[in-house]
């Protein structure tokens, strides 16, 4: 076999599961009413949470943005790429978690994947080889890759199971105990109990690395994220919120005490060591954080809230079953990948984008549909997805 053709027999072993990805093309910007592939659609399927993504305010902000700084940074952070509106933003970001983490840093990254690889990787180097990293067992894909990165050895805990932190770290003896753990789950939809979890890393002197990436605008009454949902305050924290999701931008941040930010900045290779994000995206930025904590984003996320209930309240399923959650990520598990692959196809020929997730992304058996919500969903988005899957469920 040549080299193409090695690849080819894998492509076709993919395509043989029918576990072949492909891409559809988005003609239009990200919004409930889409054009895919040429067809007009209506989208259920983006982390555009706050519907933030195409806001004029926002691309007013972007453009005002590249007249003022250009387009790209030229180089690295630590070479000559932070420019004003980098600093502006994490300035600001400190002092958006300022109340839950003390003496906060902020550091802006190109994407929250870069930040949790930088996260992992720049905190395993205080202590080098003596260092265990705790993972929860449904971890995104990111801070898994962060913890191998990082060479630290990783010890998983299995999903929600709190007794089973607990017993990890009170047999551990290791120099350096980092616990890891996503707070809304991706493809659950359901939160972390990251109250209990702290208390335990508090109690054993460890580390809590919190990836907020679908809390950060969301959660809490003013969009501060999980911390603020719990009302937490603890040095013990390192978090990470993406702001390509409800930021409606792109990138992320770390924000921890001032002396892990700057330690992530002498160490942390993949912030290091690649060039910075265009200013013209944090200064971008700074007008979506005034909308996150503005009264905007205040109506937002109650509009947001009563979709979701709305949602919850109208879905009739027998054979289906809504997961517990109280997030944008709603997934209706039906069990078996080819009928949730029907399921989807069946809504996407009525105008409806709503993904099917099947193994190895979820548990085998846990296949389902997965409807993400958003702001810019009106009641009536929200009503015709309902009755499709309603209608679909009992064909
Ligand atoms: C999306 C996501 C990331 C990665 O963030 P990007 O900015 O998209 O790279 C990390 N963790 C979780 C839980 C995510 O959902």
């Amino acid at each position: 076999m040549n080299l193409i053709e090695q690849i080819e027999v894998q492509l076709d072993a993919l395509n043989a599961k029918s576990l072949r990805r492909r891409r559809r093309i988005a003609d239009t910007a990200c919004a409930p009413r889409v054009t895919v592939d040429g067809n007009p659609m209506l989208a259920f399927c983006s982390n555009d949470y706050l519907g933030l993504a195409a806001h004029p305010k926002i691309i007013a902000a972007l453009r005002e943005g590249a007249e003022k700084y250009g387009v790209g940074s030229g180089a690295s952070h630590l070479i000559s790429g932070h420019s004003r509106a980098h600093a502006m933003l994490e300035e600001r970001l400190a002092d958006f978690m300022s109340g839950y983490i003390p003496s906060a840093a902020a550091l802006y990254f190109c994407t929250g994947y870069m930040a949790n690889l930088a996260m992992l990787s720049g905190m395993t180097a205080v202590a080098g080889p003596d260092t265990v990293i705790f993972s929860e067992g449904l971890n995104h894909a990111s801070l898994i890759d962060g913890a191998k990165l990082s060479r630290a050895q990783v010890k998983v805990f299995p999903h929600g199971d709190v007794l089973a932190l607990k017993a990890m770290l009170e047999n551990s003896n290791a120099t350096s105990k980092i616990v890891v753990t996503d707070s809304v789950f991706s493809m659950d939809g359901d939160l972390a109990p990251i109250p209990a979890i702290l208390a335990l890393c508090e109690q054993h002197n460890a580390w809590l690395v919190i990836d907020d990436a679908h809390g950060f605008g969301c959660l809490g009454e003013h969009g501060r994220g999980v911390l603020e949902h719990f009302d937490l305050h603890s040095p013990n924290v390192i978090y990470m919120g993406t702001l390509g999701k409800a930021a409606g931008v792109g990138g992320a941040f770390v924000a921890a005490h001032a002396t892990v930010i700057d330690w992530l900045v002498q160490k942390a290779r993949p912030y290091i060591y690649t060039t910075a994000a265009p200013p013209a995206l944090a200064h971008a930025l700074l007008t979506s954080l005034d909308i996150i904590a503005g009264e905007e984003g205040h109506a937002r996320r109650l509009h947001l809230q009563d979709l979701i209930a709305q949602l919850r309240r109208d879905l009739r399923l027998k054979r289906w079953a809504l997961m517990e959650s109280i997030t944008a990520i709603q997934p209706i598990i039906i069990g078996d990948n080819a009928e949730s692959m029907r399921a989807a196809a069946s809504l996407y020929e009525q105008g409806l984008w709503v993904p099917a997730i099947r193994p190895p992304t979820v548990q085998e058996g846990t296949a389902r549909l997965r409807v993400t919500l958003s702001a810019a969903h009106t009641n009536d988005d929200v009503a015709c997805v309902v009755e499709a899957i309603n209608e679909l469920e009992s064909a």
